[in-house]
């Protein structure tokens, strides 16, 4: 089998494991001797029934679930869970409320979506661009929230935001959509965790949701019923046809993280693929700049720009171009912030990150 030239730098959909990419390839068309494809099978077959709890096996192993979490595979995205986890827990207390921190585009939208179904109240002073999150003492939180909300990795800005410690006694929310299983997470200290996979852990389709136990049961009357956590979760994700492909998938993904060592494994691999790039970044005397808080920069998502602070545009391009020919692609940031954007999943490779190393310091001596 002839490897792959080109190093996919995109920030989701993302490079997936070549030997991932190949056992689906062989299982494609007659998965496991059945003579059918996953694709074509019944989500209610035995056969799915294994993959759909190995599945879920698999991820309570990585992350350590406790048994009084469920595991939820559901469709709808990241986007899908800034609406179910407003209409599934603000009504935990009678008065309707969350709190929220917004530090990037994703959070800013579930803010938004929430508003549709109570009070939000964003705890820190608006900031006028995300390049950190507001120290906690100037935080106001809101005594009668029923949630605190969080983005643990921003995949737009490059923002890395780590909140463990309960708010306000209430459950703690986070979206890890961009940096799911590429470190430890300590599982106990949320209320929910929620993450598409098509960034860490697999393809677009199918979104992870773990939620602790006593928090089923308080939708709003208005939430529509595949997005009710109670009823999925009674139903083991089955309650209608569940993304069964992007499952199987994401059980591949699993296995490949565990046979490579884990979380803990990919924490060390992800800590060592960004500081390469950050290095050059901090060392190139503003040919190259990240916006982001030294404190705060993300380990998935590395935004920067190039030429001077603000970014020149005809170097960026140049840059890009010169990337393209090297077969590095999806380097171009996202259209609202500009410049560059490396993302750095776990399927990207130490190797694929020293290219990229490489080419930037040659970019750097050539045009600086
Ligand atoms: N949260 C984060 C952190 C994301 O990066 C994204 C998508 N890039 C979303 C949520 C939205 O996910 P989806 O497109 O699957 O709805």
């Amino acid at each position: 089998m002839e490897q792959k030239q080109t190093i996919n730098f995109g920030p989701g959909p993302a490079k997936l494991p070549q030997s991932v990419l190949l056992q689906a390839q062989k299982e494609l068309v007659n998965y496991n001797g059945i003579g059918i494809s996953v694709l074509e099978m019944s989500h209610r077959s035995s056969d799915f029934s294994k993959i759909l709890s190995s599945t879920e096996s698999l991820l309570r192993e990585l992350l350590n679930i406790p048994d009084n979490y469920k595991v939820m595979f559901l469709q709808g995205g990241g986007s899908g869970q800034f609406s179910a986890v407003p209409l599934n827990l603000i009504g935990l207390k009678e008065d309707n409320c969350a709190d929220y921190i917004v530090t990037g585009t994703w959070s800013e939208r579930a803010a938004k979506e929430a508003a549709k179904y109570g009070k939000v109240n964003i705890v820190h002073p608006k900031l006028d661009k995300y390049t950190k999150i507001p120290d906690p003492s100037s935080w106001t939180l809101n005594p009668s929230s029923s949630l605190f909300y969080y983005g643990c990795n921003e995949t737009v800005h490059g923002g890395g935001y780590n909140i463990t410690r309960k708010q306000n006694g209430v459950v703690l929310v986070s979206d890890m959509s961009s940096n799911f299983l590429s470190r430890p997470v300590d599982v106990s200290k949320f209320g929910l965790i929620f993450a598409g996979a098509q960034k860490n852990v697999g393809c677009a389709g199918v979104t992870v949701v773990i939620v602790r136990e006593d928090l089923l049961g308080h939708a709003l009357n208005e939430c529509p019923i595949v997005l009710d956590y109670k009823v999925q979760a009674t139903n083991n994700s089955l309650y209608n046809t569940p993304p069964c492909f992007s499952i199987y998938i994401m059980g591949l993904v699993l296995e490949w993280i565990k046979n490579n060592g884990g979380t803990a494994a990919m924490e060390k691999l992800n800590k060592h693929k960004s500081s390469m790039i950050y290095d050059i970044i901090n060392v190139s005397n503003g040919f190259y700049a990240c916006p982001v808080d030294v404190a705060c920069r993300s380990r998935m998502n590395v935004p920067f720009r190039v030429g001077k602070k603000e970014g020149d545009e005809a170097l960026e391009k140049k840059f890009l171009d010169g990337a393209l020919k090297r077969g590095m692609i999806s380097l171009k940031g996202h259209r609202s912030v500009g410049g560059i954007r490396a993302s750095l999943y776990n399927a990207v490779t130490l190797e694929d990150a020293q290219a990229l190393a490489t080419y930037m310091k040659e970019f750097l001596k050539e045009h600086q």
